[in-house]
């Protein structure tokens, strides 16, 4: 099946972050003009642990943009020597505090941190990032809930950019908890026939190759060639590295543009879904508030 190509901000086949984004925020001012008529301001508390500067920028990115999307956003800073216990009491006030709608704590957590508690301490209604095993089974039963914001983020990428997912072949390269499994489960549930590869799959570029609609999350760079990608297809890449100083994707763009409908870049792709739906999520869970 050959998709038909549309032009995304003036360039052909490229699904840009930013234009997707732009469309997002246009159906998310309808939500924070129901806030405020309730007198809310979404509040975000993301939480980053440490001192590492690509994560410091990182965080700081999404105060700004989420600020942007009308969010009260902040970062709150802990030394990575904070205790445990001391993370979760402060998590615990983050869940009691009425004006704070969107808790996200940043990883990866210093050794000494369990994960998995600091997450499952996080109220699941303020669980923007959607990691809460609550969050997770309702994901998996197909129930309304806070879905994490990557997969979520490349769901937008295609409803959004007008790509019908019903009934199209959707390969996933990736299994794991973060984005693999959620966005293969996200496709299913809108009647995708998903097909999920991982590290021990044989003869990848076979069932790559069948594919309407691949999803590159092997976190791999260049790992999806055009040899691998069938004429038309939706290319949604979500992997991110650094080769030689520049940033780049799991997806080889320069050969894979000449055979897919539709290609995400990076940077500029999911990655800028990802922090538009994390504004998303926060207002859901303040509209979710009033209820
Ligand atoms: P991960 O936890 O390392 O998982 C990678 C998955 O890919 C695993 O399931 C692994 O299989 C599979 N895999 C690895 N090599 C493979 C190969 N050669 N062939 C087939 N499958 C292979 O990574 P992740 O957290 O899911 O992230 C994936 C990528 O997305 C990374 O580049 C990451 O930086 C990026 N990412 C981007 C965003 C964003 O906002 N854009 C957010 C999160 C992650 P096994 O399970 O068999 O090991």
């Amino acid at each position: 099946m050959k998709l038909e190509a549309k032009t995304f901000g003036g360039i052909m086949n490229l699904l840009e972050g930013k234009v997707i984004a732009k469309q997002m925020r246009e159906d998310m001012a309808k939500d924070l003009e129901k806030l405020e008529t309730a007198g809310v301001k979404a509040g975000l508390r993301v939480i980053l642990i440490g001192s590492d500067p690509a994560a410091a920028s990182y965080v700081r990115m999404v105060e700004r943009r989420c600020g942007k999307d009308g969010l009260d956003s902040q970062v709150l800073y802990f030394d990575e020597n904070i205790s445990e216990n001391i993370l979760i009491h402060e998590i615990e006030k983050l869940n009691s505090d009425n004006n704070v709608h969107g808790i996200l704590v940043q990883m990866p957590l210093p050794k000494h941190i369990d994960k998995n508690k600091v997450i499952d301490t996080i109220d699941p209604s303020k669980d923007v990032d959607g990691f809460h095993e609550l969050n997770s089974g309702k994901l998996y039963i197909g129930a309304d809930a806070l879905y994490p914001c990557t997969p979520y983020g490349v769901i937008h990428m295609l409803e959004y950019g007008g790509i019908e997912i019903e009934g199209k072949h959707a390969v996933v390269i990736g299994r794991s908890n973060v984005v693999g499994k959620p966005v293969s489960m996200l496709l299913l549930e809108r009647n995708a026939t998903v097909t999920i590869c991982h590290s021990r799959t044989k003869n990848i570029g076979e069932l790559t190759k069948q594919a309407d609609i691949l999803v590159a999350a092997a976190g791999r760079p260049h790992m999806v060639t055009a040899d691998m990608v069938k004429e038309g297809a939706v290319v949604i890449d979500v992997g991110i590295h650094e080769v030689d100083g520049k940033i780049t994707g799991d997806v080889d763009f320069e050969s894979v543009k000449e055979v897919a409908g539709y290609l995400t870049p990076v940077p500029g792709g999911v990655g800028t879904t990802t922090i538009a739906t994390l504004s998303w999520n926060t207002m859901k869970a303040a509209l979710d508030s009033l209820k």
